[in-house]
């Protein structure tokens, strides 16, 4: 099998996956117990926090251990029900971990506002803050896209939003591994990420918090995490956590050459098929190896399926939910048509693909493409 959907999911870097093993297997007991094993248990969960807050240059109390990015991104917009500037304002590309959310917090006393995007999937810093009154809480800019890859200018957004008190967050679950995140320098408030997209396992995230006591609890329980996250800690996930970002980040700069390296292969392959193709978001300030591409008269799904039966994994470019692929919101934000957005691949590489398998890709897809 060709895998080329690592914004979806990665999989499981094999150091990661064996300390699972034996933490699964060696260290039971419960972190809070007060005993010699729990207390080895303790050491493990601090020790991958400590991992966790070198890899993004927070300090390790900043850093709070979380079911994924979705829960990461549900806690910080949560928090703002206690706050008492309650508008909020993002913007219409984020992921449904934050438009829905927003939605459901509506009914609360939670409003929002979500500006728009240019054709390149870029959010324009003025107009977020623009959209900012009195009453704003909290801006949420996600670092990077996950459809397109587009990276937004969370920084100058921080810059800004400071000066008006008001807090940030960032949805940055794609980028961990992808690109350099230093919470210090980029002065964010909040921060997601999500382990399964760096190598490590699903269902563990992080939620980095500059001022943790800002937050409020989701899960309410035990004393867990500061008590902002009750529940016996997930003890092998969070170890696996804290080693797949020590690895994503001491191979950052060879993980970023790799892909790019990846990308250009691709690229330069497909000016030798003969069907228009549109590159879609930013092609310079975007994540390496994620590459959106709408390609007009043709469908995405039997794409897909073509690939799929060649064993080569990709994902449409669009929401699929129960068997029905709607257009995608972000493409549509950028001002594709019905039939450009339902004609949209995302390729996706990662850490393990090489020459070889790009030139599979490009092969077969100039079989699919010109129907041969
Ligand atoms: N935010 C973004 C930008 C994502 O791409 C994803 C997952 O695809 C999520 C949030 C959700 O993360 P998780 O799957 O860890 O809940």
């Amino acid at each position: 099998m060709i895998y080329f959907d690592h914004s979806a999911t990665t999989p499981i870097h094999p150091h990661v996956l064996s300390l699972m093993q034996s933490v699964q297997t060696d260290m039971y007991g419960n972190p809070s117990s007060i005993h010699y094993s729990g207390q080895k248990s303790r050491s493990i969960i601090e020790n991958a926090r400590n991992q966790i807050a070198k890899s993004i240059n927070a300090k390790s109390e900043q850093i709070i251990f979380t079911s994924g990015g979705t829960e990461s991104n549900n806690q910080v917009l949560w928090s703002m029900l206690y706050n008492d500037k309650k508008h909020i304002v993002s913007n219409v590309i984020e992921h449904p971990a934050i438009i829905k959310v927003l939605q459901s917090l509506k009914v609360l006393g939670i409003n929002y506002s979500l500006v728009d995007v240019n054709s390149e999937g870029i959010i324009s810093i003025n107009k977020m803050i623009n959209a900012a009154n009195d009453t704003t809480g909290l801006i949420s800019i996600m670092l990077a896209n996950n459809e397109v890859g587009t990276i937004q200018e969370v920084k100058k957004v921080v810059e800004l939003a400071k000066k008006k008190d008001i807090l940030t967050h960032s949805d940055a679950v794609q980028c961990f591994g992808k690109m350099k995140i230093d919470v210090t320098t980029l002065e964010i408030d909040f921060l997601s990420l999500s382990a399964h997209k760096f190598y490590g396992p699903k269902g563990v995230g992080i939620l980095y918090a500059k001022k943790p006591e800002l937050l409020h609890p989701l899960i309410i329980g035990g004393n867990q995490e500061n008590g902002l996250r009750g529940g016996t800690e997930n003890l092998a996930s969070i170890a696996g956590m804290g080693l797949a970002a020590e690895l994503a980040t001491s191979s950052l700069n060879g993980h970023i050459k790799h892909l790019k390296q990846l990308e250009n292969q691709f690229k330069s392959g497909l000016k030798k098929i003969s069907q228009k193709m549109i590159f879609n978001g930013n092609q310079s300030h975007k994540l390496p190896g994620l590459i959106s591409i709408s390609f007009p008269g043709q469908n995405s799904n039997t794409l897909l399926t073509k690939l799929d039966r060649n064993n080569i994994y990709v994902s449409s470019g669009s929401a699929c939910g129960s068997g029905d692929i709607k257009p995608s919101p972000v493409l549509s934000a950028m001002g594709h048509d019905h039939t450009t957005n339902l004609s949209t691949l995302r390729f996706s590489f990662g850490i393990t693909n090489t020459a070889k398998e790009i030139d599979f890709l490009l092969s077969e897809l100039n079989i699919i493409l010109s129907n041969k």
